[in-house]
């Protein structure tokens, strides 16, 4: 199996593969960049079909996790870490004790946290043998479910959209349509109804749509009418790749800034929304909210100093949106650009430094 010449190694710092007979547990680490700070990212567990596909996968998100931070202005650097075996299979103890014994050995360099496949319980028993580990137990000082943070980036990525296309971010009476009322979708519909939105909702959880509709005001959509709905905002919150080919003759929204990650399809999805003129919030500036309480968590910056750093994701989308229209780009083109830009002089200054 090829690491450096694979299709997603793009100038990892280090990436660690970790066997431990006796705890069963095969994983990889991936550090993409450490300019910001400590590499920051999820320690994800999936049953990938290959080894390949687990080494592409941890690739991938470690550089994006350095993008994101990037953007979301913390001070942390992109990592991640994939467990290969099934996300659904009971995690041992001991198989997390040992995942925090290879961690440790990298003495600070990457901190680990939540994804697909792992939770809470998992982070505290990962925090028995390691210190490099956010997301675990209130009681042990975590700083609970990002959502309400994410949530909250993403409201701030609307109200950007709509300051840049009417001039004006007033909420009032402008039409949302929220697609999946989880973690996420719900936050953001408590917030965009706070502001005086009309919301419309669609989840396949009947349960979640009837809470909406009751405790919010909520108009319910079929969860096959959400493309084409008639409303000025569209926010993705359910799950990725729903701007395709499928889908963007039907967008009647003019904005789109969602929670979901991986919206586009393909890379080319994000110029069509530019041909359509609709206005697109990356996805991983819109969602970095999350990751700001995470970081914060980390270095146990207390709820007034996070929070306004949630709130300047306004201010970052719409300099996104600014520099997409200078450049005549797409946005999600203007976000890497400014991603890059930032991530260069960060390793400029680090390379003078020492
Ligand atoms: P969640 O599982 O709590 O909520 C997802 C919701 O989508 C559920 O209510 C589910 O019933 C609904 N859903 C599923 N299929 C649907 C369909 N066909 N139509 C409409 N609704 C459907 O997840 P979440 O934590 O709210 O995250 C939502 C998205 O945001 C995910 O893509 C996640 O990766 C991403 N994200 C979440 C966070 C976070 O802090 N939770 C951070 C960054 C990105």
């Amino acid at each position: 199996m090829s690491v450096f010449q694979a299709t997603d190694f793009n100038h990892h710092e280090q990436v660690v593969f970790v066997n431990d007979k006796h705890a069963g547990l095969k994983a990889i680490i991936a550090i993409h960049n450490t300019a910001f700070g400590p590499a920051l990212g999820g320690c994800r567990m999936w049953d990938y079909p290959s080894e390949e596909e687990g080494l592409r996968d941890v690739l991938r998100l470690s550089r994006g996790m350095t993008y994101k931070a990037a953007l979301a202005n913390v001070a942390v650097g992109g990592g991640k870490t994939v467990i290969l075996g099934k996300e659904s299979a009971p995690k041992s103890a001991e198989l997390m004790h040992a995942m925090g014994r290879a961690i440790e050995k990298l003495k600070g360099r990457y901190v680990t946290g939540p994804d697909i496949g792992t939770g809470v319980e998992d982070m505290t028993n990962i925090r028995e043998t390691t210190a490099h580990v956010i997301g675990v137990d209130a009681s042990k000082g975590g700083y609970g479910d990002p959502s309400p943070s994410t949530a909250r980036g993403v409201f701030m990525g609307i109200r950007a959209g709509l300051q840049h296309k009417h001039g004006s971010a007033d909420l009032k009476d402008v039409k949302v349509m929220v697609q999946g009322l989880g973690h996420v979708g719900y936050n953001l519909c408590r917030f965009l109804h706070e502001e005086g939105a009309q919301l419309f909702v669609a989840d396949v959880n009947a349960e979640a749509v009837e809470r909406a509709e009751s405790e919010l005001g909520a108009i319910a959509v079929a969860v096959d009418d959400v493309y084409s709905a008639d409303v000025d905002v569209y926010a993705p919150c359910a799950f990725g790749a729903v701007i395709n080919d499928n889908t963007l003759d039907r967008f009647k929204a003019g904005i789109i800034s969602g929670g979901a990650n991986n919206q586009l399809d393909q890379d080319r999805h994000g110029e069509a929304l530019k041909e359509l003129g609709i206005i697109y919030l990356p996805d991983y500036v819109a969602n970095g909210g999350g990751l700001v309480q995470v970081a914060a968590e980390w270095y146990k910056e207390p709820e007034e100093i996070y929070r306004p750093k949630v709130d300047a994701i306004y201010e970052t989308c719409l300099s996104i949106l600014k520099k997409a229209n200078e450049d005549d780009i797409s946005t999600s083109l203007a976000a890497d650009r400014i991603g890059e830009e930032r991530v260069l002089s960060a390793e400029n200054q680090v390379t003078t430094a020492s």
